[in-house]
């Protein structure tokens, strides 16, 4: 049988500053110390990183960007290096998050490349894939789903793909304090681990580590985690308190 490990990652997306990351890392260290059953992750815009790594140091806590780009250097002001993140200690990047997609237009074509940038990078790929509509019944909205999983992960190898996350979130779920049923979300989650069945084989499906995000607080974590194919949690709104952050790991062990 497969046994993925657990994993909590919290998006801290464009909430914290630079002076209120030690703070709040320290509090997660010495509440989390010497427990690494659980793989948790902080996820921080790109100017808190280096701070973050260096918090982080001595600890179990891994840290995240939220994206990257997929050129290792260049005349491309403003992005971010798969190179630099690499270099800084980053371990993680979200790639191709709701709100990267809706604002910044970001298509799944440019998530791959991202994706397979990252790896390159050593970097392990968060792959964010969205949902629109929430229903049971199958029909356009299982493609989109579908789709997504299909093309972000084009010429991704076996030996690669298990190493990545995939984190299904459906939009109106994000902070709108509105989860999704734990039946609903399995549901999906079961749709994508499909998925990666038709594409590697199970053997392979059944080691790629599928998180659920979208409202996680810990009134709702147990039972979202409890679900066979939901093998951990991305977290906006809930895990900018530290306290709250360790209590969703804490559910998850
Ligand atoms: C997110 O944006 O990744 C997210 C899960 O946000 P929230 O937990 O606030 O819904």
């Amino acid at each position: 049988m497969t046994t993925r490990k657990p994993l909590v990652v919290a998006n801290w997306k464009m909430n914290k500053l630079p002076s209120e990351t030690k703070e709040y890392i320290e509090k997660v260290q010495v509440t989390l110390a010497g427990q690494d059953d659980v793989e948790t992750v902080l996820a921080g815009q790109d100017v808190l990183l280096s701070k973050m790594v260096k918090a982080a140091r001595e600890s179990t806590i891994a840290i995240g960007a939220e994206n990257v780009y997929w050129q290792e250097r260049g005349a491309y002001t403003g992005e971010t290096s798969p190179a630099a993140l690499e270099d800084l200690g980053v371990a993680y990047v979200i790639i191709g998050h709701s709100e990267r997609r809706n604002y910044f237009r970001e298509t799944d074509e440019m998530v791959n490349l991202k994706a397979l940038a990252a790896i390159q990078h050593h970097l392990v790929p968060i792959i964010a894939i969205d949902e629109a509509i929430v229903t049971e019944s199958e029909g356009d909205h299982v493609h989109w789903v579908v789709n997504q999983v299909i093309e972000s992960l084009e010429g991704i190898s076996a030996p690669d793909v298990v190493k990545l996350v995939l984190a299904y979130e459906p939009t109106a779920a994000i902070g709108s304090g509105q989860a999704m049923t734990p039946e609903l979300a399995q549901f999906s989650l079961r749709r994508i681990r499909l998925t990666l069945a038709d594409m590697y084989g199970w053997e392979i499906a059944n080691q790629v580590r599928i998180m659920y995000g979208g409202s996680v607080k810990p009134t709702n974590a147990f039972e979202l985690m409890r679900q066979p194919d939901i093998d951990g949690v991305l977290v906006g709104d809930a895990a900018l308190d530290p306290s709250t952050f360790v209590e969703l790991v804490q559910l998850a062990r």
